[in-house]
């Protein structure tokens, strides 16, 4: 079922795990067993990346097989590198004809090495070109946007990049996922501004449990994404021991989430690494404290909205 749909029927928040496409067949081994593990705690659907080092056929091949196999609601992330837009359209034509219907619309990063994102002669500069195909062309497929808290590393100014984001939304986007972060002040802050600049969709917050300090600090550096002072300083506390870094993460993130489903946001998407351990421990924890029915902590109306 289209996630638009499902976050607007929605008694109870939605859950979703993101994975990457393996490289080799002991990757595949463990994506399948971490999806197997992840089932149980019933995701609305799970996504699977398009990586600088995988082609999009993998990412189509890989959503079909967890959607057949698994009986999961899986969604394919299509990006606008190195694809024409008669590549892009063959992408969206496969996965329309299987029945799948969400997909994530996304620009991708440049290439390693390279300083900028150069679109490909007959293809998008921009995720919202994308997004603008697919709501004109696919009726059937709910097209799904990135946004960035912490505001994209290449905009100018967190104004512009709203800007931005209101035009991927007028130009179909049905609901947001965001980047990784870390600060739910800065969340709360984003989705303000963004119900202020008119944007009316789900913003769905992407969580990224803490598994490695070095891992971490490469993603947050690259993403421009904020590293609350506190936090940094129990990363550092805890720099030779990997096992206490990712009990801080579980619990860290265990921590945030609670405080976003309180606040009333539509569900979370995990960036799972194809690892299911945190994931697991930290959607456990949730599902049984339940932050989301706490009567003392009524919802804030801009981050539930009216989706
Ligand atoms: P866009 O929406 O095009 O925005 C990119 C930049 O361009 C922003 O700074 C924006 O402000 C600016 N911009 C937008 N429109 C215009 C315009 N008309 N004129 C001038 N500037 C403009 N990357 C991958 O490679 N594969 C993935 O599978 C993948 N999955 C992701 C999933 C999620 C949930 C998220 C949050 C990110 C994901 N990414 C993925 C990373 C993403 O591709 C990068 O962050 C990329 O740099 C931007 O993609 P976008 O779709 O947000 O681009």
């Amino acid at each position: 079922m289209r996630i638009d749909e499902l976050i607007a029927r929605r008694t109870e928040p939605l859950f979703s795990f993101e994975f990457f496409p393996p490289q080799t067949q002991e990757g595949e081994r463990k994506l399948f067993e971490a999806v197997a593990a992840l089932r149980e705690l019933e995701p609305a659907f799970v996504s699977v990346t398009k990586t600088g080092s995988s082609t999009q056929t993998d990412t189509i091949d890989l959503v079909k097989r967890i959607n057949t196999e698994q009986g999961i609601e899986a969604a394919a992330h299509i990006t606008c590198a190195g694809a024409t837009r008669a590549a892009l359209a063959r992408s969206l034509e496969e996965l329309a004809s299987t029945g799948l219907e969400n997909v994530l619309a996304l620009r991708g990063d440049p290439p390693a090495g390279a300083d900028a994102f150069t679109a490909t002669d007959d293809g998008f500069s921009h995720a919202a070109e994308l997004v603008a195909l697919i709501a004109s062309g696919y009726a059937g497929l709910c097209p799904i946007a990135a946004c960035y808290p912490d505001t994209h590393p290449e905009a100018a100014d967190r104004d512009i990049d709203m800007f931005h984001l209101r035009a991927k939304v007028d130009a179909g986007a049905r609901v947001l996922i965001t980047n990784l972060f870390f600060s739910n002040e800065a969340f709360f802050d984003f989705v303000t501004r963004a119900r202020e600049a008119g944007i009316d969709v789900p913003i769905v917050p992407g969580i990224m449990p803490i598994t490695s300090a070095s891992q971490i600090e490469r993603f947050t550096a690259m993403g421009g994404i904020t590293i609350p002072p506190r936090l940094r300083a129990a990363l550092e506390a805890r720099a030779d021991s990997p096992d206490a870094v990712q009990d801080l993460g579980v619990a860290y993130a265990t921590l945030q989430c609670a405080e976003l489903l309180a606040a009333g946001v539509p569900g979370i998407h995990f960036y799972t690494l194809n690892r299911s351990p945190a994931t697991r421990a930290i959607l456990s924890a949730l599902k049984l404290l339940r932050p989301w029915d706490d009567p003392a902590r009524p919802p804030r109306e801009t981050v539930a909205g009216n989706q």
